[in-house]
This record gives C-alpha cells, sequence and structure tokens, in this order.
C-alpha cells in the first residue's frame, strides 16, 4: 500500500516535471514569418528541446569528416572548379535572405562544396553546410534558377531546424522517462542523441517538412531574384529522370504531384518578391521557359 503511494507520487512528480520542462522548453525564442512572401507558418517548437549549439557542432564534424573523405578519394572539387564557382555565385545571392527565416542563422559559418559524384543529390546541414553532388547539376542539366530552387530548399530545411525538431520529437516519443530523468538532472535533452552519434546525414524529413522546404525554398530564391516557376521544371525534370529508377534526392524527398500543386498554389506569393527583386510587376513578368 504505502509502496503504491510512493509509486504514485513518483509518477505524480515526474509528469509535473515533465510539464514544467516542456513549458520551459517550448517557450524558446520564437522565428516568426515574414509578412510578406509564402504563407508557411511558424515553425515548430518542439526543436527547443534540442539544444541548437550541439546540433550545429555535430554537424560540422561530419561535413568535415565528409571534405575529408572526399579530398582523399579526389571527389572533393576544387574552389577553381566551374560548377562551384557557379554554386557560390548563387549562394551569394540567396543567402541574405536567409535570415528572414531564421535570424540566428546571421552568425552560422555558412560553407557551399561540391562532391564528384554520380547521386542525384544536395543537402544542408543544421548551422548551414550545404553540399551538392555533380550528379545532380550534371544529369537533370539544372539552369541557375533551378539550382537556386534546390539550394533554397535545403537551406529552408536547416533555416526551419527540420532536423532539430525531428530529433527532439524522436526523443520524446522514443526514450520517454529515461531521457526526462536525463534532462532534469544531468546534460540537456539533445546530448544523448548526439553522443550516441546521431547522424544528421541519415535523418529523412516528414512530408510537411518537405513542403515547408519547398515553400520556403522558394522564397527566399525569389527574394535573391531566381524565378520560382523553375520549382515546377525541377519538378517535372527529377521525375523525368527517375522513371526507372529514383534518384537518391528523391528517395529522402517524396515526390509527385502534390509538390507541384503546393508550389503552384503559393506561386503568386513567390512571383511578387521575385518582380520586386526584378524591379518589375508581376504583370510584366516574362514567360518561364524551361
Ligand atoms: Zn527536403
Amino acid at each position: 500500500m504505502r509502496m503504491l503511494k510512493r509509486r504514485q507520487t513518483i509518477k505524480k512528480y515526474t509528469s509535473m516535471g515533465l510539464f514544467v520542462f516542456l513549458t520551459a522548453c517550448a517557450s524558446g525564442p520564437r522565428h516568426l514569418p515574414p509578412a510578406d512572401g509564402v504563407k508557411a507558418g511558424e515553425s515548430s517548437s518542439f526543436k527547443n528541446m534540442v539544444p541548437a549549439s550541439q546540433l550545429e557542432a555535430s554537424a560540422v564534424r561530419q561535413y568535415d569528416v565528409m571534405k575529408q573523405k572526399a579530398a582523399k578519394g579526389n571527389a572533393l572539387a576544387p574552389d577553381n572548379h566551374p560548377q562551384l564557382i557557379r554554386l557560390r555565385t548563387i549562394s551569394k545571392r540567396i543567402l541574405p535572405y536567409a535570415q528572414v527565416w531564421n535570424p540566428d542563422s546571421k552568425s552560422w559559418k555558412w560553407e557551399v562544396n561540391l562532391f564528384v559524384s554520380d547521386q542525384v543529390n544536395a543537402f544542408c546541414m543544421p548551422g548551414g553546410k550545404i553540399a551538392f553532388y555533380t550528379g545532380i547539376l550534371e544529369k537533370l542539366k539544372l539552369n541557375d534558377d533551378e539550382v537556386a530552387i534546390v539550394m533554397g530548399h535545403e537551406i529552408a530545411h536547416a533555416l526551419r531546424e527540420h532536423a532539430r525538431d525531428r530529433i527532439a520529437k524522436e526523443q520524446m516519443t522514443g526514450l520517454g522517462a529515461n531521457i526526462l530523468s536525463q534532462a532534469l538532472g544531468l546534460g540537456g535533452l539533445g546530448s544523448q542523441a548526439l553522443g550516441q552519434g546521431m547522424q544528421v546525414l541519415g535523418l529523412s524529413f516528414s512530408r510537411a517538412d518537405e513542403k515547408d522546404a519547398d515553400l520556403v525554398g522558394m522564397d527566399i530564391a525569389a527574394r535573391a531574384g531566381y524565378d520560382p516557376r523553375a520549382g515546377i521544371s525541377l519538378w517535372q525534370k527529377m521525375g523525368a529522370s527517375s522513371k526507372d529508377k529514383p534518384a537518391e534526392w528523391l528517395s529522402t524527398h517524396p515526390s509527385g504531384e502534390t509538390r507541384i500543386y503546393e508550389m503552384q498554389r503559393n506561386m503568386l506569393d513567390a512571383l511578387k518578391l521575385y518582380a520586386k527583386a526584378k524591379n518589375t510587376t508581376v504583370d510584366q513578368l516574362p514567360e518561364y521557359k524551361l
């Protein structure tokens, strides 16, 4: 009887602790979406349970390891590689608009690298570490607008902190009370998953995250003066190229007409930003040609 009562008391305090902790976490910094541009809404507050600094430090380590391995295998494009110069030129135009969606990104040490590989792939790690594979540029013959859309999409995953949010949610569902006691006692949430060698690259995002990255990516590319209609042609190219074998990018990015439909639905907002960047109006914009 006494034992039972004690257990109930522990349970009561544990759930109280959970409540207090979650309340504290949920009151972390909020990044309000800009008043103009696409209507992507606020990003989830779950992510505040994972310290951004730890995740970013872990991402930097993984990125550096990737670069070192690639360099050993002669697969890291040198600074004078024409495609790398092109990627860095595009990133210089896009990155000033990153802060519109995430003011903390001002302090990120952005980096753009090109890996020589047949893979049709690209990513941006938390903290702003961007990578493209030569496969995506060459196989899909991407024009600059399309490269900007891919880059915008990947940067958007980082800006909206989808990885951080994903880790937080996985910890909540997977590790439950252990994580809670660890969080309330030693260290913080996040340290456990990161300590276990959480593979930032291996994360796959939810459909909601992908839609969010499509819209926010299109938004920042348009602000930088890249045609957001390239998002449609990009997905068409991607679909055509992967009839037989799905591209690597597609294996982590659910494809389909729904995505094109969602981009179309938000196109006018993105076109307004693009027209503004081009010093014109939406009506005066030339037709988009493939
Ligand atoms: Zn994505």
